[in-house]
């Protein structure tokens, strides 16, 4: 396992419950908008956390926490995700998993084997725009696909989520994205913050009155999208 970073307490990034989050390193794209650079690009100097400190943590607060959030990074790109995973569910403790859905297969297993409780998935952008908005020439469109058809076909609790900068993406994509999945299944979009680690400078989030006319347009073709934060 190469973990990057671990986050001790979160109240925000797992829904209803306290949670820690792991998050590992690399990833198989390269979103200019990415807020964690360092550990996608592998730039960052610190040490790699050490796994079995992490379970020393999760040992003594087993009975605080409610759960485990893996972020990263894809942590679907980790070789022991499996092994991981059944070791926190050891402990009684839920998995909310964050993923590009870049790997439809394994998430479909670690579904099957009720390892996950949660899963947040990105959709970057409509397929047409997929490349810009991920930074490769082939950003797995058929692998993007299977994802949110296995989360549709699956029981369990997800949501789909796009950040949205102002260079990359118009209503009309949103509303695209909408149209890949069940207007049922919870969708979220996340505004772009600036910050040190972003993979490239000079991008935008949208303004407060543009967020509003956004969902103004958007909520009548998708009814279940929530903007973060507002
Ligand atoms: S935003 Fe997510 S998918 Fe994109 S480069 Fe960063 S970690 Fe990878």
């Amino acid at each position: 396992m190469q973990i990057g970073g671990f986050q001790k307490v979160t109240l925000l990034d797992f829904p209803s419950k306290v949670a820690c989050i792991v998050f590992t390193k690399g990833c198989n794209f390269r979103c200019p908008y990415c807020q964690n650079g360092s550990l996608v690009l592998n730039t960052r100097d610190e040490q790699l956390v050490d796994l079995e400190e992490i379970f020393s943590y999760l040992e003594k607060r087993k009975n605080i926490l409610d759960g485990v959030c893996i972020s990263g990074g894809e942590p679907l790109l980790q070789k022991n995700i499996e092994e991981l995973l059944i070791r926190i569910k050891k402990l009684g403790l839920a998995v909310k998993l964050d993923t590009n859905g870049t790997s439809p297969q394994l998430l479909k297993k670690l579904i099957d084997l009720n390892l996950v409780d949660y899963v947040a998935m990105d959709i970057k952008n409509s397929f047409s725009k997929y490349n810009v908005t991920v930074g490769r020439s082939n950003p797995f469109i058929d692998n993007i696909k299977q994802s949110i058809q296995v989360l549709e076909d699956s029981k369990v609790a997800h949501e789909f989520r796009t950040t949205i900068v102002k260079e990359l993406h118009t209503a009309d994509d949103i509303l695209e994205i909408g149209k890949m999945f069940c207007p049922k299944t919870k969708y979220y979009l996340q505004n772009y913050e600036d910050s040190e680690d972003v993979i490239k400078e000079g991008l935008h989030g949208f303004s407060l009155d543009e967020l509003l006319n956004l969902k103004n347009i958007l909520n009548k073709d998708i009814p279940n999208l929530v903007i973060r934060g507002l």
